[in-house]
């Protein structure tokens, strides 16, 4: 079973105190991969930084996505829909899974595999395969879906991921279907879904 987990698309971290235009910039991705998600009835994990005043994290970045204030929202373009398979889960530290709940929730689903998406590729998105890995989940990241800051090498924060936790570096595309229904080159009448398409995709 697989859960999406989608990191810090929080006001304060798009627009906000820590804004990243990145983050504009992967929002369409995103977006389509969350849609995908809850078609196809993966677990969805907002993970999101909701700070205390005093927290270690302050000191470095300045305040930022304080608990209860609108800079510490989801996007309203992501806007969660709190269900039994749709959860958020805040945090104080970086990684998704310290000091909060994520991997006896996750666990209670029968998740193996979690698709880590967000910002930022080399700080929160890292300590969360950490996290992850630790814990024995496999690890997939979309390139197309997280962003690092402005200035910060992409590729280097992604290959970290891949080198260091294992983590399946992909594309949203690859994901939901698409770039394998090309491939291999089967005709797609127009107008086709291919999220309808069970002979495409391999869930686990
Ligand atoms: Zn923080």
């Amino acid at each position: 079973m697989k859960a999406l987990v989608i990191v810090d698309m929080l006001d304060d971290f798009v627009s906000g105190a820590l804004a990243n235009p990145r983050a504009e910039a992967i929002l369409p991705a995103l977006q389509e991969l969350l849609a995908h998600a809850r078609r196809k009835g993966w677990i969805r994990v907002f993970s999101n930084d909701a700070h205390e005043p005093g927290d270690t994290e302050l000191a470095i970045w300045g305040e930022h996505a304080m608990a209860g204030t609108p800079g510490a929202e989801v996007i309203t373009e992501l806007a969660p829909r709190p269900g039994r398979l749709e959860l958020v889960v805040p945090k104080r530290f970086y990684g998704a899974f310290d000091g909060t709940r994520l991997d006896e929730l996750l666990r209670g689903l029968n998740a193996d595999e979690v698709v880590l998406v967000g910002q930022h590729s080399h700080i929160c998105i890292r300590h969360s395969a950490y996290g992850a890995f630790l814990r024995g989940y496999r690890i997939t990241v979309p390139r197309d879906a997280v962003c690092a800051f402005d200035g910060v090498d992409e590729e280097e924060a992604l290959e970290y991921l891949r080198t260091v936790y294992g983590a399946h570096i992909t594309s949203v595309a690859e994901l939901i279907g698409r770039r394998i229904a090309e491939a291999v080159g089967v005709a797609m009448p127009l107008g086709f879904d291919y999220d309808s398409g069970d002979v495409l995709e391999h869930e686990p």
